[in-house]
């Protein structure tokens, strides 16, 4: 398979993943991307309403990048899964709204960050019978559904997660033509690094009705990016701007990890934020040890709100804390939290 970004002019990704058939390491895209007769194949771990993103994600095998703090490393650094073509993800999509009573919302909520404004996934009001202290209440309970990851609403987004072959852009774009031609007010999301977002891609994914991005940017500081991830940053610090001059969606997220990416970046990121849009919202997660970081340890509560304030003070109205139970650790630590940041901030 050729590298199209090599293609467009750009360094290849850090993409080598472990192939089990051939016992050996190739770019993702030899092991979990295949033509069959014109067809792209995907190799696809597991597809499933997800908490608490309120919406079906598409979890798939392979990846662009090889962080070394990758949570999903079992699948996006090994090629493991089934071969779906577009036209399998379109049959699932049809599942999905068959199966689930569909709640439906605008273009501008197709983010993962609004989801929290529907339900918080407790489940009091099915489980006790009656809403918790912190239930938005805007939702019936029967848009209520049970999925593998708890109960919540099912949103009219699709979701492509875990790994990011966003590089080959082909298998995204007929995806998002065909579950287009199911619905058109099915919105189509990918979460992404954003390193196979060239502007020619960009472009394709635009023609094709892609709706929105949520954009991981992992880390402000080049040096830093290219040890936690392999590849450099500077295409990915510029693409907000691009996202939002073709009329995409744009959420954004950085992961907050001791040693390596804190309060000093994650102010910067978030003012690069703020000088595309003020209401770009953005979500600040608390890493947990995981793969090649196992080391490391999560952030406290302190270094979290460190962290708020500053993206807070760079013009962001949108600002959330996630992961709150790996800093969060005593009652005084919530009510600490609830004071300085509101209740609305996690
Ligand atoms: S996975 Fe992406 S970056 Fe890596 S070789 Fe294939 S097209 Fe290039
Ligand atoms: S970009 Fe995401 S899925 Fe890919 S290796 Fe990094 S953390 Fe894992």
């Amino acid at each position: 398979m050729d590298c199209k970004l090599r293609e467009q002019g750009f360094e290849q990704g850090s993409c080598h993943v472990f192939d089990f058939t051939t016992g050996r390491e190739q770019t993702a895209c030899e092991s979990t991307l295949k033509y069959e007769r014109g067809i792209p194949y995907r190799l696809i771990h597991a597809i499933l309403l997800s908490r608490p993103e309120h919406y079906l994600s598409v979890y798939q095998s392979g990846c662009n990048l090889s962080c070394k703090k990758c949570h999903s490393w079992q699948f996006t650094q090994n090629a493991v899964g089934e071969w779906m073509s577009p036209q399998d993800i379109a049959k699932e999509v049809k599942r999905y709204m068959q199966e689930y009573e569909i709640t439906f919302v605008r273009r501008e909520h197709a983010t993962s960050w609004h989801a929290h404004e529907l339900c918080k996934s407790c489940g009091s009001c099915i489980m006790q019978g009656k809403r918790s202290k912190s239930c938005p209440r805007v939702l019936s309970v029967d848009k209520i559904e049970l999925s593998p990851q708890g109960l919540g609403p099912a949103r009219n987004i699709i979701a492509f997660t875990g790994g990011d072959l966003t590089c080959q852009p082909e298998y995204y774009v007929k995806s998002a033509k065909l579950i287009k031609q199911l619905n058109e007010n099915v919105w189509v999301l990918l979460e992404t690094n954003g390193y196979g977002l060239t502007p020619t891609n960009l472009d394709l994914f635009q023609q094709a009705g892609i709706d929105s991005f949520w954009l991981d940017i992992k880390a402000y500081d080049e040096e830093v990016h290219r040890k936690l991830t392999g590849v450099s940053n500077s295409r990915i610090l510029k693409l907000p701007a691009e996202i939002k001059d073709r009329d995409f969606i744009l959420e954004a997220l950085s992961l907050y990890i001791p040693g390596w990416v804190e309060t000093d970046q994650i102010g910067k990121i978030a003012s690069e934020l703020a000088a595309v849009d003020a209401e770009i919202p953005f979500t600040i997660l608390a890493f947990f040890p995981a793969y090649k970081m196992g080391e490391v340890p999560s952030p406290d509560l302190w270094q979290m709100i460190d962290a708020y304030t500053a993206a807070k003070d760079a013009g962001l109205r949108k600002v959330k804390l996630g992961n709150v139970h790996l800093f969060v650790k005593t009652r005084e630590e919530y009510e600490t939290l609830e004071k300085i940041a509101g209740e609305e901030s996690f």
